[in-house]
Protein backbone atom coordinates (compact mmCIF):
# COMPACT_ATOMS: atom_id res chain seq x y z
CA UNK A 1 0.00 0.00 0.00
CA UNK A 2 0.54 3.36 -0.79
CA UNK A 3 0.87 6.43 1.30
CA UNK A 4 -1.27 8.89 0.24
CA UNK A 5 0.77 11.92 0.82
CA UNK A 6 3.42 10.57 -1.77
CA UNK A 7 1.01 11.53 -4.72
CA UNK A 8 1.62 14.62 -6.26
CA UNK A 9 -1.67 15.75 -8.17
CA UNK A 10 -0.45 14.61 -11.45
CA UNK A 11 -0.19 11.35 -9.89
CA UNK A 12 -3.28 11.14 -8.21
CA UNK A 13 -4.78 12.55 -11.81
CA UNK A 14 -3.18 9.28 -13.24
CA UNK A 15 -4.25 7.09 -11.01
CA UNK A 16 -8.08 7.81 -11.47
CA UNK A 17 -7.86 8.07 -15.17
CA UNK A 18 -6.23 4.73 -14.51
CA UNK A 19 -9.10 3.39 -12.99
CA UNK A 20 -12.10 5.30 -15.28
CA UNK A 21 -12.41 8.26 -12.65
CA UNK A 22 -12.59 11.76 -13.62
CA UNK A 23 -9.20 13.18 -13.16
CA UNK A 24 -11.02 16.69 -10.81
CA UNK A 25 -11.53 13.73 -8.42
CA UNK A 26 -7.97 14.70 -7.97
CA UNK A 27 -8.80 18.51 -6.47
CA UNK A 28 -11.50 17.00 -4.07
CA UNK A 29 -9.37 14.23 -3.09
CA UNK A 30 -6.30 16.95 -2.39
CA UNK A 31 -9.07 19.46 -0.44
CA UNK A 32 -9.96 16.56 1.62
CA UNK A 33 -6.45 15.48 2.87
CA UNK A 34 -4.79 18.73 3.28
CA UNK A 35 -7.11 20.83 4.20
CA UNK A 36 -9.31 18.72 6.16
CA UNK A 37 -6.91 16.83 7.25
CA UNK A 38 -8.97 13.23 7.18
CA UNK A 39 -7.24 10.75 9.41
CA UNK A 40 -9.99 7.81 7.12
CA UNK A 41 -11.06 8.25 3.68
CA UNK A 42 -14.47 7.04 5.48
CA UNK A 43 -14.61 10.60 6.50
CA UNK A 44 -15.26 11.87 2.26
CA UNK A 45 -18.89 12.96 2.21
CA UNK A 46 -19.18 13.56 -1.85
CA UNK A 47 -17.55 10.37 -3.42
CA UNK A 48 -19.05 6.86 -3.64
CA UNK A 49 -18.49 4.33 -0.79
CA UNK A 50 -17.40 1.67 -3.36
CA UNK A 51 -14.52 4.10 -4.92
CA UNK A 52 -14.08 5.02 -1.42
CA UNK A 53 -13.41 1.17 -0.90
CA UNK A 54 -11.03 1.49 -3.41
CA UNK A 55 -8.81 4.11 -1.94
CA UNK A 56 -8.84 2.32 1.56
CA UNK A 57 -7.44 -0.48 -0.46
CA UNK A 58 -4.95 1.48 -2.53
CA UNK A 59 -3.61 4.26 0.18
CA UNK A 60 -2.91 4.26 3.56
CA UNK A 61 -3.37 7.84 5.43
CA UNK A 62 0.02 7.28 7.77
CA UNK A 63 1.65 9.35 10.84
CA UNK A 64 5.09 10.35 12.33
CA UNK A 65 5.32 8.96 16.03
CA UNK A 66 6.48 11.90 17.78
CA UNK A 67 8.89 11.42 20.33
CA UNK A 68 10.20 14.63 21.99
CA UNK A 69 9.33 17.59 21.68
CA UNK A 70 11.47 20.36 23.00
CA UNK A 71 10.57 23.71 23.16
CA UNK A 72 12.95 27.19 22.94
CA UNK A 73 12.76 29.98 25.04
CA UNK A 74 12.42 31.77 22.07
CA UNK A 75 9.69 29.53 20.63
CA UNK A 76 11.63 27.23 18.09
CA UNK A 77 10.30 24.02 18.11
CA UNK A 78 12.40 21.12 17.49
CA UNK A 79 10.44 17.39 16.98
CA UNK A 80 11.62 14.23 17.23
CA UNK A 81 9.54 11.56 14.91
CA UNK A 82 9.94 8.02 14.34
CA UNK A 83 9.48 6.42 10.77
CA UNK A 84 7.65 3.40 10.15
CA UNK A 85 10.75 1.44 10.19
CA UNK A 86 11.62 2.67 13.32
CA UNK A 87 14.58 5.26 11.86
CA UNK A 88 14.49 8.67 13.52
CA UNK A 89 14.36 11.79 12.34
CA UNK A 90 14.37 15.64 13.16
CA UNK A 91 11.91 18.31 12.17
CA UNK A 92 12.31 21.98 13.36
CA UNK A 93 9.79 24.67 14.03
CA UNK A 94 10.57 28.35 13.63
CA UNK A 95 8.42 31.12 14.31
CA UNK A 96 9.34 34.53 12.61
CA UNK A 97 7.47 38.15 12.47
CA UNK A 98 6.65 36.81 8.85
CA UNK A 99 5.08 33.37 9.87
CA UNK A 100 6.24 29.93 10.67
CA UNK A 101 8.85 28.04 9.41
CA UNK A 102 9.19 24.34 9.29
CA UNK A 103 12.93 22.89 8.43
CA UNK A 104 12.60 19.44 6.84
CA UNK A 105 14.89 16.67 7.08
CA UNK A 106 15.30 14.71 3.81
CA UNK A 107 17.78 11.62 4.91
CA UNK A 108 17.64 9.25 7.85
CA UNK A 109 21.87 10.66 8.28
CA UNK A 110 23.92 12.05 5.81
CA UNK A 111 26.81 11.15 3.62
CA UNK A 112 28.35 14.19 2.91
CA UNK A 113 30.88 14.60 5.86
CA UNK A 114 30.91 18.10 6.77
CA UNK A 115 33.50 18.21 9.35
CA UNK A 116 31.64 20.71 11.40
CA UNK A 117 28.06 19.32 11.19
CA UNK A 118 26.24 16.81 13.83
CA UNK A 119 24.32 15.06 11.37
CA UNK A 120 27.00 13.50 9.24
CA UNK A 121 28.45 11.58 12.31
CA UNK A 122 25.34 9.05 11.17
CA UNK A 123 25.69 7.37 7.90
CA UNK A 124 23.40 7.86 5.55
CA UNK A 125 20.89 4.74 6.26
CA UNK A 126 18.75 5.46 3.34
CA UNK A 127 16.63 7.88 1.54
CA UNK A 128 13.19 9.50 2.86
CA UNK A 129 10.29 9.17 0.49
CA UNK A 130 8.33 12.49 -0.53
CA UNK A 131 5.65 11.03 1.65
CA UNK A 132 7.99 11.17 5.14
CA UNK A 133 9.19 14.82 4.14
CA UNK A 134 5.20 16.01 3.48
CA UNK A 135 4.33 14.60 7.04
CA UNK A 136 6.93 16.59 8.41
CA UNK A 137 5.58 19.97 8.13
CA UNK A 138 1.74 18.40 8.48
CA UNK A 139 2.58 16.81 11.16
CA UNK A 140 4.45 19.94 12.88
CA UNK A 141 1.75 22.03 11.85
CA UNK A 142 -1.24 19.50 13.51
CA UNK A 143 1.02 19.54 16.02
CA UNK A 144 2.01 22.97 17.02
CA UNK A 145 -1.21 23.63 15.83
CA UNK A 146 -0.23 26.65 13.28
CA UNK A 147 -0.13 27.59 9.87
CA UNK A 148 3.24 26.81 7.99
CA UNK A 149 3.76 29.74 5.34
CA UNK A 150 7.15 28.58 4.72
CA UNK A 151 9.56 25.72 4.42
CA UNK A 152 13.73 25.34 4.74
CA UNK A 153 15.10 21.96 3.54
CA UNK A 154 17.20 22.30 5.73
CA UNK A 155 17.30 19.80 7.95
CA UNK A 156 19.31 15.81 7.95
CA UNK A 157 20.35 14.68 4.71
CA UNK A 158 21.18 16.30 1.29
CA UNK A 159 18.32 17.41 -0.22
CA UNK A 160 19.88 16.94 -4.00
CA UNK A 161 21.34 13.33 -2.96
CA UNK A 162 17.72 12.28 -2.72
CA UNK A 163 16.58 14.63 -5.70
CA UNK A 164 13.42 12.54 -6.87
CA UNK A 165 11.60 12.57 -3.69
CA UNK A 166 12.61 16.05 -3.05
CA UNK A 167 11.12 17.20 -5.88
CA UNK A 168 7.84 15.20 -5.66
CA UNK A 169 7.84 17.08 -1.92
CA UNK A 170 8.13 20.29 -3.26
CA UNK A 171 5.37 19.93 -5.89
CA UNK A 172 2.81 18.39 -3.06
CA UNK A 173 3.40 21.08 -0.52
CA UNK A 174 3.34 23.90 -3.44
CA UNK A 175 0.08 22.55 -4.87
CA UNK A 176 -2.72 25.46 -4.39
CA UNK A 177 -5.56 23.70 -2.90
CA UNK A 178 -3.41 21.63 -0.46
CA UNK A 179 -0.70 22.98 2.04
CA UNK A 180 -0.05 25.75 -0.41
CA UNK A 181 2.70 27.12 0.45
CA UNK A 182 4.45 29.54 -2.20
CA UNK A 183 7.56 28.39 -4.23
CA UNK A 184 9.23 31.96 -3.11
CA UNK A 185 8.63 30.68 0.22
CA UNK A 186 10.13 27.08 0.07
CA UNK A 187 14.53 27.05 -0.13
CA UNK A 188 15.67 24.21 -0.99
CA UNK A 189 19.60 24.32 0.46
CA UNK A 190 22.05 22.29 -1.01
CA UNK A 191 26.24 21.34 -0.23
CA UNK A 192 26.94 21.77 -3.66
CA UNK A 193 26.01 18.70 -6.09
CA UNK A 194 27.11 20.36 -9.27
CA UNK A 195 25.25 18.84 -11.85
CA UNK A 196 21.88 18.65 -9.64
CA UNK A 197 22.21 22.36 -9.40
CA UNK A 198 22.25 21.91 -13.64
CA UNK A 199 18.90 19.92 -13.48
CA UNK A 200 17.26 21.91 -10.52
CA UNK A 201 17.86 25.46 -12.86
CA UNK A 202 14.99 23.34 -15.44
CA UNK A 203 12.63 22.32 -12.60
CA UNK A 204 9.46 25.06 -13.00
CA UNK A 205 8.71 25.70 -9.85
CA UNK A 206 9.79 29.27 -8.32
CA UNK A 207 11.51 27.29 -5.28
CA UNK A 208 14.79 29.46 -3.78
CA UNK A 209 17.85 27.62 -3.89
CA UNK A 210 20.60 27.98 -1.20
CA UNK A 211 24.20 27.00 -1.31
CA UNK A 212 26.35 26.11 1.92
CA UNK A 213 29.51 27.22 0.43
CA UNK A 214 31.37 27.94 4.00
CA UNK A 215 34.83 28.76 2.43
CA UNK A 216 36.20 30.98 -0.22
CA UNK A 217 39.14 28.84 -2.00
CA UNK A 218 39.25 25.30 -2.67
CA UNK A 219 42.08 24.64 0.31
CA UNK A 220 39.59 26.03 2.97
CA UNK A 221 37.50 24.14 1.96
CA UNK A 222 38.78 21.09 1.12
CA UNK A 223 39.09 20.85 5.07
CA UNK A 224 35.49 21.23 6.06
CA UNK A 225 33.77 20.26 3.10
CA UNK A 226 34.82 16.94 1.37
CA UNK A 227 32.20 17.21 -1.38
CA UNK A 228 34.70 19.94 -2.69
CA UNK A 229 37.07 16.88 -4.07
CA UNK A 230 34.30 15.91 -5.99
CA UNK A 231 32.98 19.71 -7.27
CA UNK A 232 36.34 22.39 -6.85
CA UNK A 233 34.66 26.05 -6.16
CA UNK A 234 34.95 27.07 -9.76
CA UNK A 235 32.52 24.31 -11.19
CA UNK A 236 30.17 25.10 -8.16
CA UNK A 237 30.55 29.06 -9.12
CA UNK A 238 29.94 28.25 -12.31
CA UNK A 239 27.11 26.36 -11.61
CA UNK A 240 25.35 28.63 -9.58
CA UNK A 241 25.82 31.39 -12.51
CA UNK A 242 24.28 29.38 -14.74
CA UNK A 243 21.74 28.93 -12.62
CA UNK A 244 21.01 32.55 -12.13
CA UNK A 245 21.07 33.47 -16.01
CA UNK A 246 18.37 30.53 -16.17
CA UNK A 247 16.41 31.26 -13.55
CA UNK A 248 16.68 34.83 -12.88
CA UNK A 249 16.39 34.22 -9.43
CA UNK A 250 18.73 35.55 -5.94
CA UNK A 251 20.69 32.63 -4.90
CA UNK A 252 21.87 32.43 -1.15
CA UNK A 253 24.92 31.51 -0.17
CA UNK A 254 25.46 29.79 3.75
CA UNK A 255 28.81 30.66 5.15
CA UNK A 256 29.24 29.49 8.73
CA UNK A 257 31.77 31.11 10.49
CA UNK A 258 34.12 28.99 12.04
CA UNK A 259 36.72 30.37 14.15
CA UNK A 260 40.42 31.36 12.91
CA UNK A 261 39.42 28.81 9.92
CA UNK A 262 37.26 30.89 7.44
CA UNK A 263 36.67 34.29 9.04
CA UNK A 264 39.19 36.24 8.47
CA UNK A 265 39.58 39.57 7.02
CA UNK A 266 41.60 38.12 4.03
CA UNK A 267 38.50 35.22 3.67
CA UNK A 268 36.48 37.71 3.81
CA UNK A 269 37.95 39.85 0.94
CA UNK A 270 38.47 36.63 -1.08
CA UNK A 271 34.81 36.13 -0.59
CA UNK A 272 34.31 39.29 -2.29
CA UNK A 273 36.09 38.73 -5.13
CA UNK A 274 34.22 35.43 -5.90
CA UNK A 275 31.22 36.32 -4.87
CA UNK A 276 31.65 39.13 -7.29
CA UNK A 277 28.88 40.32 -10.43
CA UNK A 278 26.80 37.61 -9.15
CA UNK A 279 22.55 37.70 -8.17
CA UNK A 280 23.45 36.54 -4.30
CA UNK A 281 22.54 36.69 -1.33
CA UNK A 282 25.23 36.09 2.11
CA UNK A 283 23.93 34.17 5.19
CA UNK A 284 26.85 35.06 7.54
CA UNK A 285 25.65 31.75 10.55
CA UNK A 286 27.26 31.49 13.88
CA UNK A 287 28.23 28.12 14.30
CA UNK A 288 26.25 26.09 16.54
CA UNK A 289 28.90 24.24 18.27
CA UNK A 290 28.54 20.56 18.40
CA UNK A 291 30.55 19.20 21.44
CA UNK A 292 32.14 16.04 19.63
CA UNK A 293 33.99 18.85 17.02
CA UNK A 294 36.73 21.30 17.59
CA UNK A 295 35.49 24.06 15.99
CA UNK A 296 34.36 26.98 17.98
CA UNK A 297 32.02 29.59 16.25
CA UNK A 298 33.77 33.25 15.68
CA UNK A 299 33.85 35.88 18.33
CA UNK A 300 31.23 38.44 17.99
CA UNK A 301 34.11 41.61 16.38
CA UNK A 302 35.21 38.65 13.80
CA UNK A 303 31.71 38.42 12.85
CA UNK A 304 31.01 42.08 12.68
CA UNK A 305 34.22 42.77 10.57
CA UNK A 306 33.61 40.50 8.07
CA UNK A 307 30.05 41.34 8.03
CA UNK A 308 31.47 45.28 7.34
CA UNK A 309 33.78 43.71 4.80
CA UNK A 310 31.27 42.50 2.49
CA UNK A 311 28.91 45.29 3.12
CA UNK A 312 31.36 48.08 2.31
CA UNK A 313 32.48 45.62 -1.19
CA UNK A 314 28.14 45.94 -1.85
CA UNK A 315 27.88 42.40 -1.55
CA UNK A 316 24.33 41.66 -0.12
CA UNK A 317 24.82 39.97 3.71
CA UNK A 318 23.14 39.75 6.56
CA UNK A 319 24.20 37.91 9.56
CA UNK A 320 21.71 35.33 10.97
CA UNK A 321 20.23 35.87 14.03
CA UNK A 322 20.37 32.46 15.59
CA UNK A 323 17.27 30.56 17.08
CA UNK A 324 16.97 27.62 19.12
CA UNK A 325 20.04 27.41 20.18
CA UNK A 326 19.12 25.76 24.12
CA UNK A 327 17.57 23.18 21.99
CA UNK A 328 19.89 21.16 20.06
CA UNK A 329 18.69 22.84 17.41
CA UNK A 330 22.44 22.21 15.32
CA UNK A 331 21.44 20.30 12.45
CA UNK A 332 21.34 16.37 14.02
CA UNK A 333 21.91 17.13 17.26
CA UNK A 334 18.80 16.10 19.00
CA UNK A 335 18.98 12.76 16.89
CA UNK A 336 22.86 11.86 17.67
CA UNK A 337 22.30 12.50 21.28
CA UNK A 338 18.93 10.31 21.47
CA UNK A 339 21.07 7.43 19.26
CA UNK A 340 23.96 7.91 21.98
CA UNK A 341 21.95 7.33 24.68
N1 LIG B 1 22.94 19.18 3.08
C1 LIG B 1 22.36 20.47 2.87
C2 LIG B 1 21.22 20.81 3.81
C3 LIG B 1 21.33 20.42 5.25
S1 LIG B 1 22.46 21.34 6.28
C4 LIG B 1 23.43 21.52 2.91
O1 LIG B 1 24.58 21.21 3.16
O2 LIG B 1 23.14 22.68 2.62
C5 LIG B 1 21.75 22.94 6.39
C6 LIG B 1 22.75 24.03 6.72
O3 LIG B 1 23.17 23.97 8.10
C7 LIG B 1 24.02 23.94 5.90
O4 LIG B 1 24.40 25.21 5.47
C8 LIG B 1 24.99 23.38 6.91
O5 LIG B 1 26.30 23.62 6.52
C9 LIG B 1 24.57 24.09 8.17
N2 LIG B 1 25.08 23.53 9.42
C10 LIG B 1 25.39 22.26 9.69
N3 LIG B 1 25.83 22.13 10.95
C11 LIG B 1 25.79 23.36 11.50
C12 LIG B 1 26.13 23.88 12.78
N4 LIG B 1 26.58 23.09 13.74
N5 LIG B 1 25.97 25.22 13.00
C13 LIG B 1 25.48 26.01 12.02
N6 LIG B 1 25.14 25.58 10.80
C14 LIG B 1 25.30 24.26 10.53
Amino acid sequence: MQSIYGYTEDMLKKYLTDMGQKPFRATQLIEWIYRHKISSFDEITNMKKDFILKLKEDFSIDTLECVTNQKSSDGTQKFLFRLSDGNLIETVLMCHDYGYSVCVTTQVGCNMGCQFCASGMKKKLRNLEAHEIVLQVLTVSKLADVRVSHVVVMGIGEPFDNYDNVISFLKIINNPLGLEIGARHITVSTCGLVEKIYEYAEFDLQVNLAISLHAPNNETRNQIMPINKAYPIEELIKAIRYYIEKTNRRVTIEYILLQGLNDTKSHANELCDLLHGLNVYVNLIPYNEVIEKPYKRSKKEDMVTFFDILKKRRINVQLRREQGGDIDAACGQLRSKHMNK
